[in-house]
């Protein structure tokens, strides 16, 4: 018998913690329609004495446990809110002091931040900058769509304030991100936001964001939905802003979504592959060739990103921010304890284990495994619960793809291990070319 070792590093097992930590908890200084963490204030019960900042122990017994419970060349912390930036710089200042404190020798540490933008200005930027922070930017494309619902307490829209933001990310050279929420608006503009993303912001790297939420977000976890209330997939109380709509009306729509990716992915390849990062496109390239999706959504199994609430809380992921889904505090169990806890490994497992036939006999299985379980709240056409609200849009998208993604990858000298064009399907159908004419 062989045992097979894993990876290791340092002569041990390698071992790697992801957690979206929440310092300053569902606070924030604007108030986008869609979001979806500011209800936490009141499912956490913030109001009963729960202080929305982390305090200094919280802080430290966090970064601490963090890189103690990692085995890796580089460790990656993320901050995310709310609006973090609302801390102020001398917080972050902090952090970094702290992770020098506990850097082990010869191991990289390295902070991500997602924001808002707004309250970015020139000291911030010098200091993301200096400490080589990957910044994410929340930006919905150009300023009626983002104003339409990114909005400040007033009801104002805040483009001019994040394309102050991008300027100085670009001045400061500072490496971010633009995170792009696609919504009942955006998702109707696809060329739009993408040339705005592309020509406008020039984001070095675009993430789109389906936006999907029932009507009882704020107060349901998922996975606590009945199965007998699901409604079958193509049902119309299906469609946001439909009279009856199950879900909030500022969502995507299922084929909406597959259309706002198949309008940008033709663009991409035609003119920006190899110069304009989507990752998405980027992802769905690395299924085609059979390797794992780097994306929790898209991959077969998930459960490694925690969510750490400012008390020192543990959730399962930040989209299971509710009571049912908390796995511990920091104060009394040590973070790598959580994190392969039994429970959580059930979560994760629980994305494989729950999908239904109708992803169990698709074509595109394996670059898509279901998408999120927060997503799989309908049913499929013969009545089983749990399919992915998404699912005709990720179908359509993915139909879509497959020749192109055949087309990129033999351009490009790799292998094609999946869809109706790869190399088993060639070697199957040698002789019939025309089958596999992979030019688009
Ligand atoms: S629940 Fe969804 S977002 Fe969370 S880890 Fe799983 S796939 Fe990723
Ligand atoms: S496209 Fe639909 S059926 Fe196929 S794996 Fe994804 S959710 Fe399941």
């Amino acid at each position: 018998m062989h045992i097979t070792q894993g990876p290791q590093y340092n002569g041990k097992a390698s071992k790697r913690l992801h957690v979206m930590a929440k310092p300053i908890g569902a606070v924030c200084n604007i108030d986008c329609t869609y979001c979806y963490y500011l209800s936490k204030q009141d499912l956490l019960e913030y109001k009963q004495g729960c202080s929305p900042v982390m305090d200094d122990d919280t802080l430290e017994t966090y970064i601490r446990q963090y890189i103690e419970g990692q085995n890796t060349p580089e460790i990656i912390f993320s901050w995310q809110g709310g609006e973090p930036t609302m801390l102020g710089l001398d917080y972050f200042k902090k952090i970094v002091e702290f992770q020098s404190k506990y850097q082990p020798q010869g191991i990289i540490i390295s902070n991500d931040l997602q924001t808002n933008g707004t309250l970015l200005n020139d000291e911030w930027c010098a200091f993301l900058k200096q400490h080589n922070f990957l910044v994410g930017l929340s930006i919905d494309g150009p300023e009626m769509l983002h104003n339409a619902h990114r909005t400040n307490r007033a009801g104002r829209g805040t483009f001019n304030q994040v394309m102050k933001a991008v300027e100085l990310l670009h001045k400061h050279q500072v490496k971010f991100a633009t995170l792009t929420c696609v919504n009942n608006l955006t998702s109707r503009n696809p060329l739009e936001v993408y040339r705005f993303l592309r020509d406008e912001v020039r984001s070095p790297q675009m993430q789109f964001i389906p936006i999907v939420e029932q009507k009882t977000f704020r107060t349901t976890a998922p996975q606590t939905w009945q199965p007998q209330e699901q409604l079958k997939q193509g049902d119309k109380r299906l469609i946001p802003g439909h009279k009856n709509s199950i879900v909030e009306s500022w969502c995507v729509a299922d084929e909406a979504w597959g259309n706002f990716l198949i309008e940008i992915f033709d663009e991409w390849i035609q003119n920006d592959i190899g110069k304009v990062f989507v990752q998405y496109f980027e992802a769905s390239i690395e299924a085609w060739m059979g390797r794992k999706n780097p994306l929790c959504t898209l991959g077969e199994i998930c459960g490694k990103g925690l969510a750490m609430e400012p008390n020192g809380d543990v959730y399962s992921c930040d989209h299971y921010v509710y009571p049912e889904y908390k796995i511990g505090n920091i104060h009394h169990q040590k973070l790598d304890t959580l994190a392969y806890s039994t429970e959580q490994q059930k979560f994760g497992f629980a994305k494989k284990r729950t999908l239904p036939r109708q992803c169990q006999s698709c074509d595109y299985q394996f670059a898509c495994y279901g998408e999120c379980p927060k997503n799989r709240f309908i049913r499929t056409q013969e009545g089983e619960p749990g399919l992915n609200y998404l699912c005709a849009g990720w179908k359509k998208f993915f139909s879509h793809a497959d020749k192109a993604m055949a087309y990129i990858l033999r351009a490009t000298g790799n292998p094609v291990a999946h869809g109706k064009y790869s190399d088993a399907m060639l070697r199957d159908h040698l002789g019939k070319p025309s089958v596999f004419e992979t030019k688009f």
